[in-house]
């Protein structure tokens, strides 16, 4: 990492988002009852690199990205551009907050309007945030531009077209040109390319990857697809249940995880071999990672516990702070606790973590 990668461009602090519940789900409720969909999370993205935040559905992903882009009001935590906090939605300061954090959706489709052109999408965008250029020309420039960025090119063949006349990664890239017209730091990508063919995921990815390059850009990338953020993100951090539970540089957390619900995870992808070599295919295999804990009354201490095969006597009262593992990694887990009975090694090697 050089110098400028190593400070944050955007950093979250004990990020905390729980959802209030009312009326009458299978559990019973008890008054103030909230699905606690992010908690105490902290995740710091950097200039020029790729962050994956790796889950299954429901572990509060988008949530956080939704945090992070201030689309909601947090329930506790911090967030800060460049040092500085955000704490008022609303306002100038919030306003260039939303231009410097720009998000992606997974369905391109429904991010963009129906009954409206490219041309409109992009000119709109362009306006929003100032970069429309003084006259008419100068805008004609910016769209090409803009189009130009993410490879729609000659720019006259996409402008007059409407989303349904565009392919899926079309129409993603078009997102991400509106994005870039507000010339952001920081791009949250939430899921980019899951609703998008197999064989076209890659060239989507890898258009990312280039503009992070080209504009030093701090990316996250969330998927569920681990495989993925190995060939696409520098750093990986996995969440299970709302909260963080490995972090480190995606080839160490990928090849050799420490947390067991990490190396459950891969074990689980259908097929290892598809880490090493490309963007996965296929969803997790539910059955074997078992059933995610109710985020409405989640486990004591740490929440992957009862499917745990470490578990642990404190395991079941204690949340695990972040233990360092070695340089590259760290895991929110009491097997790693250097500072009882000297550092625990784990059992399970983890080439039987399908690390073949
Ligand atoms: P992911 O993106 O990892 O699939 P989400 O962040 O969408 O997860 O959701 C995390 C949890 O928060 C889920 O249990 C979801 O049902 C719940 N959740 C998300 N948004 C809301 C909301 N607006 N109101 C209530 N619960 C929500
Ligand atoms: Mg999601």
């Amino acid at each position: 990492m050089t110098a400028e990668q190593t400070t944050a461009v955007l950093e979250a602090e004990g990020l905390t988002k729980h959802f209030p519940v009312r009326g009458a789900g299978r559990e019973v409720l008890r008054r103030g009852a909230a699905v606690h969909a992010v908690d105490d999370v902290a995740l710091s993205l950097h200039r020029g690199r790729v962050t994956a935040l790796v889950g299954e559905s429901g572990s509060g992903k988008s949530t956080v990205a939704r945090l992070l882009a201030q689309l909601q009001p947090r329930t506790a935590g911090a967030v800060r551009l460049h040092g500085r906090e955000v704490t008022v939605r609303g306002g100038r300061k919030f306003r260039a907050y939303c231009r410097q954090v720009q998000l992606i959706f997974q369905d391109p489709f429904a991010s963009l309007n129906p009954v409206h052109t490219v041309r409109y999408h992009l000119t709109r965008a362009l306006r929003v945030h100032g970069h429309a250029g003084r006259n008419a020309r100068d805008l004609e420039d910016a769209l090409a531009d803009l189009l130009g960025r993410v490879r729609l090119t000659p720019a006259e063949q996409y402008l007059a077209k409407y989303p349904h006349e565009l392919s899926g990664g079309q129409r993603q890239r078009v997102a991400i040109a509106r994005a870039l017209a507000a010339e952001p730091e920081v791009l949250l990508a939430d899921e980019p390319v899951s609703m998008l063919d197999v064989s076209i995921r890659l060239g989507v990815l890898n258009l990312l990857r280039d503009l992070k390059e080209q504009f030093s850009l701090a990316v996250l990338y969330i998927t569920h697809d681990i495989a993925s953020a190995r060939y696409f993100a520098d750093d990986t951090m996995v969440m299970y249940a709302g909260r963080m539970v490995e972090g480190g540089d995606s080839e160490t957390v990928t090849q050799s995880p420490a947390h067991p619900y990490t190396r459950l995870l891969i074990a689980s992808a259908p097929d290892p071999e598809r880490i090493a070599s490309a963007v996965g295919t296929a969803e997790l295999a539910e059955d074997d990672l078992g059933e995610p804990p109710s985020l409405v009354t989640p486990p004591e201490g740490c929440r992957f516990n009862p499917r745990c095969p470490h578990v642990m006597e404190r395991c079941r009262t204690d949340v695990p702070p972040r233990f360092e593992v070695n340089e590259r990694q760290w895991a929110a887990c009491w097997l790693y606790d250097g500072s009882e009975s000297g550092t625990a090694t784990p059992t399970t090697p983890a080439s039987e973590a399908g690390d073949a």
